[in-house]
């Protein structure tokens, strides 16, 4: 049993060590002392099953003993040395990077975190164009840092600093938006931006395929096709943040990109990749990586040993497992249990998602779609209490997000429905 301190004590601390930003889930915040696979467990031994992966970062599963070997293995051996020196860990990873990448995507920068990722993502295709104007869509989440930041593009997330040359295209969000799911209606604002809001030409795109932070959104079909194609007649390269949806949780396929049938010039990832080691990842075409040629460029910890033997070893899980294939099974079983939920109550006013990617979006009225704010706060607190962990979201928090460690199973899904259903029902 757990002999540590217990939460009480951990958050006065927290209150008087930690910087008054970090917030956290459930008005008792939870003291998580263990995991394993899909489970966590708090101080006093209590189980609940995880199916928000820790923001979507376990892809394996919470401790995943293969990838727990091979990382405690790593390091008693070597930890870090930083890319001067040889290491065949990180080549190892590359290599099954690009081999899981179609096209020309053969190139790979290591980096520690999502925001990383996208930063350098943006920076090469500013660098490769010579343009400086992007444009990511409405609702999208990149990161925290000051550009990442310009990317994103919902107002809780972002801080009064400069972040220039941005631009946010109407979100084809099939839910919400005016052209329902009609992605290529959608994809005229992007051209209407290009020739009004800039000088013709672009540095590029960036976009999820399912809008994690903004609420399992995912993009209208025929979106990206018709973008791509926008952006780069414009000159612009076009970048695909696969930080959540990457990794087979799709279920159909490895990456999201491919849901919509593009192949973009870079790809960004994280989360996932280290099943909770940090890691991040940028894959790109040996034209583009070039252009970093012209500085010098090192990340210190970018392609350490024990991250990227950890990864490699994520990899190789999830292949052995098959876990692409089981988010696809389990997937569409929990999405049509959570339909059948939204034929039981009216405040489910969407299911959405792919895989184990999944959104319930909780409205007050189905026509006007009012977002359920405070319902989805109290039933969220009430699933933890019976033992279920989801992730609340979007731009109103009115939505569960359910992405859990993707060996989660289909009696997992019932149990999570199950007490769904029960803590909406009281309400
Ligand atoms: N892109 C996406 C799609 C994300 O969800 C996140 C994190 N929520 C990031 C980028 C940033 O990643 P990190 O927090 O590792 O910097």
């Amino acid at each position: 049993p757990y002999t540590g301190p217990l939460a009480d004590e951990i958050l006065k601390k927290r209150k008087q060590f930690l910087g008054p930003s970090n917030f956290y889930f459930y008005d008792k915040p939870l003291n998580i002392v263990e995991g394993k696979m899909q489970y966590l467990f708090d101080e006093d031994g209590r189980r609940y099953l995880d199916a928000f992966a820790g923001i979507v970062c376990i892809s394996c599963g919470h401790c995943h003993p293969e990838v727990v070997d091979t990382i405690v293995k790593q390091t008693k051996l070597l930890q870090h040395t930083t890319t001067i020196y040889l290491h065949h860990a990180v080549t190892e990873l590359a290599e099954a990077l690009a081999a899981k990448m179609p096209g020309n995507l053969k190139v790979v920068f290591f980096v520690n975190s999502g925001t990383e990722a996208n930063e350098l993502a943006t920076m090469m295709a500013r660098l490769y164009t010579g343009n400086h104007d992007m444009i990511s869509v409405r609702n999208g989440y990149h990161g925290n840092s000051a550009n990442t930041m310009g990317l994103t593009s919902q107002s809780k997330w972002k801080f009064n600093i400069v972040q220039s040359g941005v631009h946010h295209a109407v979100n084809p969000n099939p839910y919400r938006g005016v052209f329902g799911s009609d992605g290529p209606q959608y994809a005229k604002d992007v051209q209407d931006i290009i020739e009004f809001g800039t000088t013709g030409r672009v540095a590029g795109f960036i976009a999820e395929t399912i809008q994690g932070v903004g609420g399992a959104v995912e993009l209208a079909p025929g979106y990206l096709p018709a973008v791509y194609d926008s952006v780069r007649k414009a000159g612009g390269v076009c970048i695909s943040d696969e930080v959540q949806t990457g990794f087979g949780r799709m279920g159909s396929h490895y990456w999201g990109f491919e849901t919509q049938g593009v192949i973009p010039d870079i790809v960004t990832m994280a989360k996932g990749i280290g099943n909770g080691l940090p890691l991040g990842a940028v894959v790109t075409t040996p034209e583009i990586a070039q252009v970093l040629t012209q500085r010098s460029h090192c990340v210190t910890f970018g392609g350490n040993p024990v991250c990227t033997a950890g990864g490699h070893a994520v990899l190789k899980v999830l292949d052995k497992e098959k876990r692409q294939e089981h988010c696809a099974v389990v997937g569409a079983h929990l999405i049509n249990r959570l339909k059948e939920l939204q034929d039981k109550y009216e405040i489910i006013g969407d299911v959405r998602g792919r895989g184990l990617m999944v959104g319930v979006e909780l409205v007050t009225d189905r026509t006007s779609k009012t977002p359920a704010r405070e319902e989805t706060s109290l039933a969220f607190e009430r699933m933890k209490d019976l033992g279920v962990l989801v992730g609340k979201g979007g731009m109103y928090g009115n939505v569960f997000r359910i992405k859990p460690p993707m060996c989660f199973t289909k009696e997992d899904s019932d149990f999570l429905v199950d007490v769904m259903d029960y803590s909406l029902s009281k309400l």
